[in-house]
């Protein structure tokens, strides 16, 4: 047991009916830290992110947050006790407004704090600017942006981001990026799940590359960032 640890999966085995996602993950995720999955399709990255915010149960090992297990706590709890998911695909509600969106991020409070509020409007000018606009007609950065700030609005001391950088043109995706760093140097506690491996582990303190539902490899970004095999099949090289 690591007593520094936030969060710890502890051999986890999380099924879709009869097809077994995940075969025994173990993952640390330390306070401060940004740690990366990475893997490639159907290794079970987001199946990872799903059990820990509360929307899978594994069949087999335990979630442990703050020192407490938390599988099988329905989702909109997990949220309370502060995680926050920014899903794949965004997942905004298009046809609410940018602020309608983040306050239903802040729901499990009884107002909508205003330190939020305003928090996400500092990191994300263009939210603000477009506050009044439909979800559903920002461009795919600023849903991106909006997916953020909506988990943020729930006041998180972990925040997982899945594929923040999927299908945005490069110079937003070092927009968002360097936000992600920013989110993390105010005190956030991240885990990313991203294909573009050579920029996540650029930001990230440590991380641990999934195939097929297992870790083949973990330990410091920059050490995997270094790692031939990492190289080869993450970075398009060899
Ligand atoms: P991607 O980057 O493609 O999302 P991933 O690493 O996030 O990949 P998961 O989405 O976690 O992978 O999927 C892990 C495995 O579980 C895959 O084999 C996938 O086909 C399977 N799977 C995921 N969701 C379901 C589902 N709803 N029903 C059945 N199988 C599923």
């Amino acid at each position: 047991q690591d007593t520094t640890a936030l969060l710890e999966l502890r051999g986890l085995e999380v099924f879709y009916g009869a097809i077994q996602a995940l075969k025994g993950v173990d993952v640390t995720v330390r306070e401060g830290e940004i740690v990366t999955l990475l893997g490639a399709n159907g290794a079970g990255k987001t199946t990872t992110l799903r059990t820990v915010s509360g929307l899978l149960r594994p069949r087999v090992g335990e979630v442990v947050f703050e020192g407490e297990r938390i599988d099988g706590i329905p989702a909109h709890h997990v949220v309370g006790l502060g995680i926050g998911h920014s899903p794949e695909g965004r997942r905004v509600f298009p046809t609410m407004t940018v602020l309608e969106n983040l306050q239903m991020g802040a729901y499990r409070f009884k107002d909508v704090p205003k330190a939020e509020l305003e928090r996400v409007y500092e990191l994300f000018p263009r939210l603000h600017e477009r506050r009044t606009q439909m979800a559903g007609t920002l461009s795919g950065g600023e849903q991106q942006m909006l997916a953020i700030g909506r988990a943020l609005m729930g006041r998180p001391r972990l925040l997982l981001l899945d594929e923040p950088s999927m299908g945005l043109a490069p110079l937003i995706v070092a927009q968002i990026f360097a936000i992600i760093q920013e989110i993390n140097a105010q005190g956030t506690t991240v885990l990313l799940v991203e294909q573009n491996a050579a920029q996540a582990l650029a930001l990230s303190d440590r991380a641990y590359v999934l195939e097929t539902g297992s870790v083949m490899m973990s330990g410091p970004a920059s050490d995997l960032l270094a790692d031939p095999r990492v190289r080869e099949a993450y970075l398009g090289e060899g």
